[in-house]
């Protein structure tokens, strides 16, 4: 479906990104007054019990989504995933203590030099050699018989990877960076010790940082942190132990209804498949375009690709930004291209990108 404003364009950003045209419609509306509350949602307290309908519904739309169990909390953070490469080792891991961490791109090793600050940090693959090109098998991991967690990053936005299936480890808890593909398909979240993600792509607007994580484990943080870098006041509190974000976590909870609307997590990936599957399509019949990310670890989410020289790559940069497409200069990291096309991305900005693609490569090829 093309866009109902004529002013919009199609954003292919990284994050923050595009949002549901029906979520935005809903906020417009609301931003006034929320039915039969006579003020808008910036304006209420996060202790009134319209705030916490709000947010209990979220949570409940979530969970009803992912099909998460009792046996896990939802909290509603702040601080960005940056956060998260903290405060996961500071409630998990301690000077005495070692946790595995994958290495497939730039996020991935921040998390680790986080964790290292806090506790033993174990490498237990890495890819780098390779420019970070693919996630590895899952034989090719290498745990430390006495670590009390395993880290990955289930897409890795800056390159364009992606783990086809998160590794089964048995014996220790996998926690989880899904800040570019959490709700794109669906997760296993019972194998999952903590997911985390900045809400700013898939979720949400940016603000917002959303956990997941087995009540065993949020109970391991020692009462000596700081009280709101600690998962268990998070969820004593209801996420509520200071002020939210009460706008992103309203936003977010219309994300969850938008997606239970649309079918789910196994239609949204079916979705997110089909997208992804016309720009792997055009990339790899020219000889034009190359794909950065090896076949097997493609990510649905963005798509990374070069042209023949960097003179063409400006060119293209300029020439798709002009034609409405924005956002589709790669991470300053690698250079190149990426397409982000998370959920909310509209299957005709993918047909607008296919098509000026084709015709950059007719005239410039
Ligand atoms: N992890 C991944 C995989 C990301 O893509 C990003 C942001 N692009 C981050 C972590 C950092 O997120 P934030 O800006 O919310 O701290």
């Amino acid at each position: 479906m093309s866009s109902t404003d004529p002013h919009r364009i199609f954003n292919f950003g990284a994050g923050p990104a595009v949002l549901p045209e029906p979520v935005l419609e809903q906020a417009r509306q609301d931003l006034m007054a929320l039915p039969g509350v006579g003020m808008s949602v910036l304006e209420v307290s996060h202790r009134s019990a319209v705030f916490e309908g709000i947010l209990e519904q979220a949570e409940a739309d979530l969970r009803a989504l992912v099909g998460l169990a009792d046996d896990h909390h939802v909290l509603f953070l702040q601080g960005g995933a940056s956060q998260q490469f903290s405060m996961v080792p500071m409630n998990l891991l301690g000077a005495d203590r070692v946790a595995d961490y994958v290495l497939t791109g730039a996020w991935a090793k921040k998390a680790a030099v986080e964790a290292a600050k806090f506790g033993q940090v174990h490498i237990a693959a890495t890819t780098e050699a390779e420019a970070f090109a693919r996630v590895p098998a899952v034989d090719e991991l290498r745990l430390h018989p006495d670590s009390v967690y395993l880290h990955v990053t289930s897409n890795n936005t800056i390159v364009g990877t992606q783990w086809p299936m998160l590794p089964d480890v048995t014996g220790r808890p996998l926690v989880v960076d899904a800040s570019s593909d959490l709700l794109s398909r669906p997760i296993e979240a019972v194998r999952c010790g903590l997911v985390y993600a900045g809400a700013q792509k898939n979720l949400g607007p940016a603000g917002l940082t959303l956990v997941i994580i087995r009540k065993d484990l949020a109970a391991q943080g020692s009462e000596d942190l700081p009280a709101t870098l600690r998962y268990a006041v998070a969820a004593e509190h209801g996420s509520r132990y200071n002020t939210p974000p009460v706008f992103a976590i309203y936003l977010f909870g219309l994300v969850m209804r938008w997606l239970i609307d649309t079918g789910g997590l196994s239609a949204i990936e079916t979705r997110n498949r089909r997208k992804a599957k016309r720009l792997y399509e055009v990339i790899d019949g020219s000889g034009f375009y190359r794909g950065t990310a090896q076949p097997e670890s493609r990510s649905m989410m963005n798509v990374t690709f070069r042209l023949p020289t960097e003179e063409l790559e400006q060119r293209f940069s300029t020439e798709s930004a002009a034609a409405g497409l924005s956002g589709l200069t790669g991470h300053r990291l690698v250079g190149g291209h990426r397409a982000s096309i998370y959920n909310a991305f509209p299957e005709a900005g993918v047909t607008a990108l296919v098509d000026f693609m084709s015709e950059f490569e007719r005239t410039h090829g």
